[in-house]
């Protein structure tokens, strides 16, 4: 049995934004060179979600709407007293920061329309991280 593990870091530049990271994490995944296991991701954020779903630009959008529905900006939350993000964080708690995804033959299997999008609910951030961690053949 393989466990491999890599770090992917990027910047966020908006307070809410989608970050597709598929291409980055394929390309990790070709270069381990690996046939048949799991992958996971998982960022170390209490204020960051990834999500698997199609990369369209309106859909994006409508996404980026769904969490503002789930735990709006301007509420009166209770962490606010002491940091002024709790919606970030609620957001995290409603779309938690990891995903599995099987891998087949060294292909991740996801659906024709799903990507790897990590959301950002509390940015811009200089520094972001997603786990990358594969455990098989
Ligand atoms: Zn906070």
């Amino acid at each position: 049995m393989r466990v491999l593990f890599e770090e992917l870091v990027f910047a966020t530049k908006r307070s809410e934004q989608i970050v597709d990271i598929t291409g980055d994490v394929r390309a990790i995944v070709n270069r381990w060179g690996v046939s048949n296991g799991l992958l996971v991701l998982f960022s170390p954020h209490a204020t960051a979600s990834i999500v698997l779903n199609e990369a369209e630009p309106g859909l994006e959008r409508d996404i980026l709407n769904l969490f503002r529905l789930i735990a709006p900006s301007d509420e009166d939350y209770h962490h606010n007293r002491i940091d002024n993000n709790a919606h970030a964080h609620l957001r995290s708690v409603a779309f938690p920061p990891y995903v599995v995804i099987p891998v087949r033959d060294g292909k991740l299997l996801l659906g024709a329309w799903q990507r790897i999008m990590f959301v950002e609910n509390d940015g811009p951030r200089a520094r972001r991280a997603v786990i990358v961690q594969y455990v098989g053949e």
